[in-house]
């Protein structure tokens, strides 16, 4: 799950250091903690062979363990947020991202960059485990309609769209902080439209662009 938070893809490809798992940016420390993913975004940078974001490298030769992450974070103290992030689904590596949120948490804010498909892909309601472990998410849902969404994410399956939103509403249940995300420039998708979503779910908003990653 790539964030989109101010940088231009075109200008990444500087500094590539190997199988990055945690990068600095922003104040920030994101975690790279998979790469697999359970969509297959047409806009996503590594399936248009881009993997580098800020001159990191974020590839993985393998995943890491939780004590390798901890130990690439180093002192939490010195950063405001520890984003899970990186260039796959943070969710689908649900053992090691409860177990560093866990260990992290206190230290400095804790945000979840996710698809919103973990309750899907683990056929349960795993939001009751991120509860004091993660105090934000932010969901990519992308676009206002389940055609539009699996044209421009391309799921694996049907019923992937109202999923997302199911996992909003259990998330609630445990998390204050929930931002619902859309890419403004993808053809079709109506920021507005995404919006009124995010409104009727009383969840945060937040417009991305298209190419900006990091
Ligand atoms: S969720 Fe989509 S955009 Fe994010 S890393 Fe996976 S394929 Fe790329």
């Amino acid at each position: 799950m790539i964030c989109y938070e101010g940088t231009d893809i075109n200008q990444c490809n500087n500094k590539a250091v190997d199988n990055q798992l945690t990068y600095a940016l922003h104040g920030n420390c994101y975690v790279n903690l998979t790469n697999r993913c359970t969509l297959r975004c047409s806009f996503c940078p590594k399936f248009n062979k881009q993997w580098s974001i800020r001159g990191y490298h974020l590839r993985l030769s393998e995943e890491p363990t939780t004590n390798q992450v901890l130990e690439s974070i180093g002192d939490v103290g010195q950063f405001q947020e520890i984003v899970f992030c990186g260039l796959g689904e943070p969710t689908l590596s649900l053992t090691s991202l409860l177990d560093i949120a866990e260990a992290v948490h206190g230290g400095a804010r804790v945000r979840l960059n996710t698809d919103g498909l973990g309750n899907l892909v683990h056929g349960m309601d795993i939001t009751p485990m991120l509860a004091n472990r993660i105090d934000a998410i932010s969901v990519s849902l992308n676009a206002q309609a389940e055609s539009i969404y699996d044209r421009h994410c391309r799921p694996p399956q049907t019923g992937t769209y109202p999923a997302i939103l199911d996992f909003v509403a259990c998330a609630q249940e445990h998390i204050d902080d929930i931002t619902l995300t859309a890419i403004d420039g993808l053809e079709g998708v109506d920021i507005n439209a995404c919006k009124e979503i995010a409104d009727k779910l009383n969840v945060n908003f937040r417009t991305r662009s298209l190419n900006i990653v990091g």
